[in-house]
C-alpha cells in the first residue's frame, strides 16, 4: 500500500514532467523569412523560444527536411516567395505529437548548414538553416604538370597597365537592418544607395573598378566581405554605414581607419571567441558590449575585421572627411582609429564610413534622400580618386609613366571647364576625354586631370 508521502510524491511528478512538456511544447514558429544570396539562400525562422533540431539531405528527388520539435506552428510556411532560392517547394506537416517537418525540394545541390540564434534588438530566438550552393566543380580536370619543366618566357612583354580596384562594402543587408531611424529608415538601404552610386561614379572614370561586397539585400558574414575585396586585389576597402546613438542629437559623419595598437581587450576576445559567429549571425552588433566607449564605436569594431596599412588608410580617410565636410556636418574632425587586434592582414588601405546619423530625425531624413545620397557618394569619389592620383599603386593607369606630364586640378567655386581649359593650355575636348567626363559639369571639390600641353 502506498502511504501518503509516496502519492504526494508521485503527484508531484505527474505535474513536474505535464509542466516541462508544457514548457518544451511552448515554442511557436511566428514567421519564415526567406533570403537569396547568389552564393546561398538563408531561412530565418522566427521563433517564440528555442528548439531542438535536425537538418539531413535526401536524394532523388533532392530534398533538405528540417525537423523541428515540440514547436507549434503560427504561420502558412508554404506562403514563402521562393523566387531566386534553389528551393522548387517547401511543404510542412505534424511530425510525431508536437513535431514538424518541414521539407524543400531542390533544384540545385546544396550544403545545408543550420544554427540557433538568440534574440537581438531586432528579433527573438531565431532557427537559421543557410542553403550554401554546391561550387560548381571544373568539368574537366587540368592535367597536373608533375614534371614538365616550366618554360621560361625570355622576352618580356611590357606590364599591362590594371584598373586601380575599389572594394564598396554596404554595411549589413537582409535580416540585418543595421540602425533604424526614428522614423523607420534602415541603414541596410541608405547605405545600398550610397554604395551603388559611389561604385557608378567611380567608374565613370575609366582607371578604376569597382567591386562590391554584396550585390542585393542579403547578409554577407564580415569575413566574406573582405574575402570579397581580396580575391578582386582592391587597392582600397570602404564600408559605407550609418550610426546611431540612443539619443536623437548626435550628427554628422565620421570616418574610422583601423588601428594597430590593439584592441580593447573585451572586442579582441570577443573576436577571437566568435569568429564563426560574427559570420554566422546577420546582425551581430547587438552582442558585443564595450562598457563604458562610446555607443557608435560598437558597430565599427565588429565591422571592421580587417587590418589596413595604417598610413595609407589615414592619407585617404582624410580626404574622405574633408570632402564629407562640404556637404555635412562632422560627427568628429579627425579620422578616428577603432583600436583593436584584428584578423590576418589584407594588405589593403581600409576604412568605414559613417555617413551620418540615421537615429537623428533631420538626418535621418537627408540620408534617405536619394539627391544626398549621391552627393555623399560623389565626395567620397572624388576624393579616393584624388589620393589615387597622388598616391598611384604601380602597374596602374594612374602610375607615373603611365601620366607622365599630367597633374591633378581640384575645382573651386566658380569654375568652369572651359576656364580651366583656357587657362591651362589645353584643348576642351581633351580636358572631357583624359577625364571621361559625357559634359560640362562639373563640382566644386571635384579633382580633374590635366593633360600635359
Ligand atoms: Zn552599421
Amino acid at each position: 500500500m502506498m502511504n501518503l508521502n509516496a502519492i504526494r510524491h508521485f503527484l508531484l511528478l505527474i505535474i513536474l514532467t505535464a509542466l516541462s512538456l508544457q514548457v518544451q511544447a511552448s515554442s511557436s514558429i511566428n514567421n519564415l523569412r526567406i533570403w537569396p544570396a547568389p552564393d546561398h539562400t538563408r531561412l530565418v525562422f522566427d521563433l517564440t523560444g528555442p528548439v531542438e533540431h535536425r537538418v539531413f539531405s535526401l536524394e532523388n528527388p533532392k530534398r533538405l527536411v528540417i525537423d523541428i520539435s515540440n514547436v507549434r506552428l503560427n504561420t502558412l510556411l508554404e506562403d514563402a516567395n521562393l523566387t531566386s532560392t534553389p528551393i522548387s517547394r517547401l511543404r510542412s506537416a505534424k511530425r510525431d505529437k508536437t513535431g514538424l517537418r518541414v521539407v524543400l525540394d531542390l533544384a540545385q545541390e546544396i550544403n545545408p548548414r543550420s544554427f540557433l540564434l538568440k534574440p537581438n534588438q531586432q528579433y527573438g530566438h531565431r532557427l537559421v538553416v543557410d542553403l550554401v550552393l554546391a561550387e560548381q566543380q571544373p568539368r574537366v580536370n587540368q592535367p597536373v604538370a608533375k614534371s614538365v619543366p616550366v618554360k621560361k618566357t625570355v622576352v618580356q612583354a611590357p606590364r599591362a597597365q590594371r584598373q586601380i580596384v575599389i572594394a564598396i562594402d554596404p554595411g549589413h543587408g537582409g535580416e540585418d537592418p543595421g540602425a533604424i531611424g526614428p522614423m523607420g529608415t534602415r541603414e541596410k538601404h541608405v547605405v545600398w544607395g550610397i554604395s551603388k552610386e559611389l561604385a557608378r561614379i567611380i567608374e565613370l572614370d575609366p582607371a578604376f573598378k569597382t567591386v562590391l561586397t554584396r550585390t542585393g539585400d542579403y547578409y554577407v558574414g564580415l569575413r566574406q566581405r573582405v574575402n570579397v575585396a581580396r580575391k578582386a586585389r582592391a587597392d582600397l576597402f570602404v564600408s559605407i554605414h550609418a550610426d546611431a546613438y540612443r539619443l536623437p542629437q548626435p550628427q554628422g559623419s565620421s570616418v574610422y581607419v583601423l588601428s594597430d595598437r590593439g584592441a580593447s581587450s573585451e572586442s579582441a576576445r570577443w573576436l577571437a571567441d566568435s569568429e564563426n559567429r560574427a559570420d554566422l549571425i546577420g546582425g551581430v552588433e547587438g552582442f558585443l558590449t564595450l562598457g563604458d566607449k562610446d555607443e557608435t564605436l560598437v558597430g565599427v569594431l565588429v565591422d571592421l575585421s580587417m587590418i589596413a596599412t595604417l598610413s595609407d588608410s589615414l592619407k585617404v580617410g582624410s580626404k574622405v572627411l574633408k570632402n564629407l565636410g562640404q556637404v555635412n556636418r562632422l560627427h568628429k574632425n579627425k579620422v578616428e582609429e577603432a583600436g583593436f587586434l584584428v584578423l590576418k592582414s589584407p594588405d589593403m588601405p581600409s576604412m568605414l564610413i559613417e555617413a551620418g546619423f540615421i537615429s537623428n530625425p533631420q538626418e535621418e531624413k537627408r540620408l534617405k534622400d536619394l539627391a544626398y545620397q549621391r552627393k555623399l557618394a560623389q565626395q567620397i569619389a572624388n576624393a579616393i580618386k584624388d589620393y589615387f592620383l597622388e598616391n598611384p599603386p604601380p602597374n596602374t593607369l594612374l602610375s607615373k609613366e603611365q601620366t607622365a606630364g599630367s597633374s591633378s586640378y581640384i575645382i573651386r567655386r566658380g569654375d568652369t571647364l572651359s576656364d580651366i581649359a583656357r587657362r591651362k593650355g589645353v584643348d576642351i575636348s581633351e580636358l572631357r576625354k583624359i577625364n571621361s567626363l559625357s559634359n560640362d559639369i562639373i563640382q566644386v571639390g571635384q579633382s580633374l586631370r590635366i593633360p600635359s600641353t
